[in-house]
């Protein structure tokens, strides 16, 4: 017997790799299954292990066993495979059909089973979302080999009461990239040191997807393959519980569920959920991880209140999501504060954890049950509690933009109706919730600190303006986006093609057209022209397509045209004349040719890659633009001329006199630079630009009172801006302005960039409104002192060239269709920026 402190350290310091470290409580093993250790050549831990070889092991499991299959859910981004590994007994497997209905009938408000300890809960382990955080994946390893091949009572009741889909990598591009780093830097004998090169990753690390996106964040947007098609699987099972395992910093121990009190409940979840049942399960974990001498805390941190977490999203869904935190041995061995941490001591906390989950699930089956039943049926009853019975929404003048919000919709199982040329979604239905979600703002907050984003209706990332209203009419259901879009073909004709720039994909046409050679022009003012017989007013912004003077012939012409239009599904017509009803006309000193862009971005050590990964994203898979990505240890040498238009987002750049100067230089040729948030800040100290900050002198003479220390994270926390949602006035008559229809649109704001409106009268492009708040938490202070005042986005002149500074993020997590235009014009139309002095 040793004493319990000894026993910890003894744990902590010794990477046991023998199986029994892991499996002790579960043998014996049915020996025709290999372990993990058995078929990838080394024990679990030694190594990181690659995501083709988690599934290879999975795959494996399921050709030899009756107990397992295995499916495939969707590819990410770089073509890896999304699996999911269902293990339940054989019975159940050829049963699968009528207890999936069985246990679907629980999520369905208008039937009212009562077999609820009848029914297999479905359990999903969800494993690794965070590909830097890696022991969660090998856990996965040893759960699948435990509940496929563990022999004991415990293990063989848990697949007769339990279905359990293990999802071993939520993220495996984000694994691979990691899993390549570490094993790549492991030394022989190990290096526990923490300033080795294997505990310091490169940026942009393993933690997000291919694009630099965290995935932890993506299932209420939906924006990458990897969460939409786990939403689709997600939606055709419905489980009772949900796992998602994180590591946090190595100086730390273990976390779970219940997060912090305050601020970690959505205000429409049923209580029930935080203080019953993550007690519940806290108790148990508790009980497992006592039982091998691992420390652990709860209820200090972290918040469910965003619901696009993998720990919330499955909250709105009726089952139980539960978060777990390990602190991390980021590389195989590292010397920490509480003794050394090895990567199998990490992976076996997980482990624990996953079958304690497991556990605890099937003994409250039919509580878990009866509480998915209650919340679906509660949906209906709430719904009708309130006086709201639907919303309205959309916006005719862009289609494509409305078509990608109801994808988000659809996505997420709301019901959706035509209703005219708007739509509308009713309360009455069991999405409820989600409906609350994505079309509900707050303005009353039980917390002022958050993890993070504490504002996320959707209506308002998308600029889709939406009304409540008191009667829904539900006759044309919409079930697909697919031919939710009736674009009129173009004819050909001699003269000319004018594209409609408000449309959400008008500059991925725009650029399409240009890079097959066509010279467009674009238009300062509107214009009126007679198309088949009916009037069609232009914005600002129309693009002109002129057929005479381009290099190829009218036919060839057309059939660009006609292309563009049809891959993008965007307004174009056809004119034979160029003049016009009203407004300007086509040959007019208004309209004017659009050079193409060349476009880059510095990425690397310093800039924020989620912000450089959103433009990237953006670019790439919605404009079909190519943006070449310089690394900064390379601006030395970059030859910046090849480009019209250079982007910096967020970050902290520590350029160089020489490599300021090179940029100034660059603008000053005529140039565009766009900054995007701390970059615009940046700009201005560095006086590249004219331009100033808001600030608010601090009164030197008031007396500081005293604080409790113990207070002072939630104080100066709430100063931070975890992520809102405000009102700004735009000048549509402005290059950056165009293709807006409305003088407000909403912002999403999540830093404290505070840019000074623009001495000069014609600069200020877009400017917090007057009563600026939708949604979100912000400190009085902040509001009035700071963000009142304060712009959202300005240009300015250097040279022949200019700077266009967003103090917030116009492109954030690929989900803000509405600024994404703020963003795009200043990428295309750059050059006819001319601020007058
Ligand atoms: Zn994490």
């Amino acid at each position: 017997m040793c004493k319990k402190i000894f026993c910890l350290l003894l744990l902590l310091g010794t990477a046991l790799h023998s199986q029994n470290y892991f499996y002790e409580n579960y043998q014996p093993f049915d020996k025709g299954i290999p372990s993990p250790e058995d078929f990838l050549g080394y024990g679990i831990g030694e190594h990181h292990t690659r995501h083709d070889l988690i599934v290879a092991y999975m795959e494996k499991l399921a050709e030899l066993s009756e107990k397992a299959t295995l499916t495939e859910y969707g590819r990410t981004h770089e073509g890896r495979k999304l699996v999911m590994l269902t293990v339940t007994t054989p019975k159940n497997f050829s049963n699968m059909e009528s207890i999936k209905s069985q246990h679907l009938a629980f999520t369905d408000p208008s039937k009212s089973p009562t077999n609820y300890d009848e029914v297999p809960v479905f359990i999903n382990l969800g494993y690794n979302v965070h590909g830097n955080e890696p022991s969660s994946s090998e856990a996965a390893l040893l759960m699948a080999y435990t509940l496929v091949a563990s022999q004991t009572p415990e293990v063989l009741n848990y697949l007769e009461n339990a279905v359990i889909f293990i999802d071993p990598t939520i993220n495996p591009d984000g694994r691979d990239r990691h899993t390549q780093w570490a094993n790549t830097y492991q030394g022989s004998p190990e290096v526990a040191d923490p300033q080795d090169a294997e505990h310091n990753e490169y940026w942009p690390g393993g933690r997000t997807n291919h694009y630099w996106f965290d995935l932890n964040r993506d299932w209420l947007l939906a924006v990458n393959p990897e969460s939409r098609g786990k939403l689709k699987w997600f939606h055709n099972w419905y489980p009772n519980v949900v796992t998602d395992f994180h590591e946090m910093g190595t100086q730390s121990t273990y976390f779970f569920e219940p997060m912090k009190p305050n601020a970690s409940q959505d205000p429409i979840m049923p209580k029930e959920n935080y203080e019953d049942l993550n007690t519940l399960f806290g108790n148990a974990f508790a009980k497992s991880l006592d039982s091998i001498g691992s420390l652990y805390f709860t209820k200090e941190v972290f918040d469910g209140t965003y619901p696009g977490y993998g720990s919330s999203y499955p909250d709105l869904q009726g089952g139980l999501a539960l978060l777990f935190e390990q602190a991390s041995s980021r590389g195989h061995r590292q010397t920490t504060a509480f003794g050394e941490i090895t990567f199998a001591f990490t992976i076996r906390n997980q482990y624990v954890s996953s079958i304690a989950t497991v556990e605890t699930a099937v003994s409250n089956k039919a509580y878990l049950r009866k509480y998915q039943q209650n919340f679906f049926k509660s949906a209906l009853t709430n719904a009708s509690n309130s006086k709201i019975r639907g919303y309205s929404f959309g916006d005719p003048k862009d289609v494509n933009r409305t078509k990608a919000f109801i994808d988000k919709l659809l996505l997420h199982q709301i019901e959706v109706y035509e209703d005219g040329d708007r739509f509308v979604v009713p309360t009455d239905q069991p999405q409820y919730r989600m409906v609350q979600t994505m079309f509900e703002t707050y303005d009353k907050y039980r917390d002022s600190v958050y993890y993070d984003a504490s504002a996320w209706s959707l209506t308002n990332f998308y600029n889709m303006k939406s009304k409540p209203v008191n009667k829904v009419s539900l006759t044309n259901e919409i079930t697909s986006t697919d031919g939710l879009i009736n674009i009129t073909p173009i004819n050909k004709t001699a003269y000319a093609y004018i594209l409609d720039w408000d449309d959400y994909n008008a500059p991925a046409a725009l650029r399409y057209m240009q890079d097959k050679g066509l010279v467009a022009s674009i238009s300062s003012k509107p214009f009126t022209v007679e198309y088949r017989a009916e009037k069609k007013l232009f914005n600002y912004g129309a693009v002109m397509i002129p057929v005479s003077l381009q290099d190829q012939s009218s036919d060839e012409v057309f059939e660009i045209v006609k292309k563009a239009q049809e891959k993008y599904e965007v307004p174009v017509v056809d004119v034979t004349t160029g003049l016009n009803l009203d407004g300007v006309d086509l040959g007019s000193r208004n309209i004017s040719p659009i050079k193409e862009t060349k476009a880059a971005m510095l990425i690397g050590e310093g800039v924020r890659s989620y912000d450089a990964g959103e433009v990237w994203h953006l670019l790439d898979t919605r404009v079909h633009m190519p943006i070449t990505k310089i690394p900064m240890r390379n601006l030395n040498k970059a030859d910046l001329n090849k480009y019209t238009t250079l982007v910096m987002v967020s970050g902290k750049y520590n350029l160089n006199d020489k490599q300021l100067q090179k940029i100034k230089d660059w603008v000053y040729g005529g140039n565009t630079l766009i900054t995007l948030g701390t970059a615009s800040e940046w700009a201005i100290k560095e006086e590249l630009v004219k331009e100033e900050l808001t600030t608010y002198p601090k009164d030197s003479t008031a007396v500081v009172s005293r604080k409790p220390y113990v207070d002072s994270p939630e104080n100066l926390g709430k100063e931070n801006i975890g992520g809102i949602i405000v009102k700004a006035d735009i000048d549509r008559t402005h290059p950056l302005g165009f293709g807006f229809v409305d003088d407000q649109i909403p912002v999403y704001k999540n830093n404290t960039v505070w840019l000074k409106p623009s001495k000069n009268a014609y600069s200020t492009v877009v400017k917090y409104a007057e009563n600026p708040h939708i949604d979100g938490f912000i400190t009085e202070k902040n509001m009035e002192k700071y963000l009142k005042p304060s712009a959202s986005l300005i240009v300015s002149k250097v040279g022949s060239g200019r700077v266009v500074m967003f103090a917030d993020n116009p492109n954030f997590r690929g989900s803000w269709y509405g600024t994404n235009r703020l963003f795009l014009n200043a990428l295309f139309l750059g050059d006819k920026i001319n601020v007058p002095e």
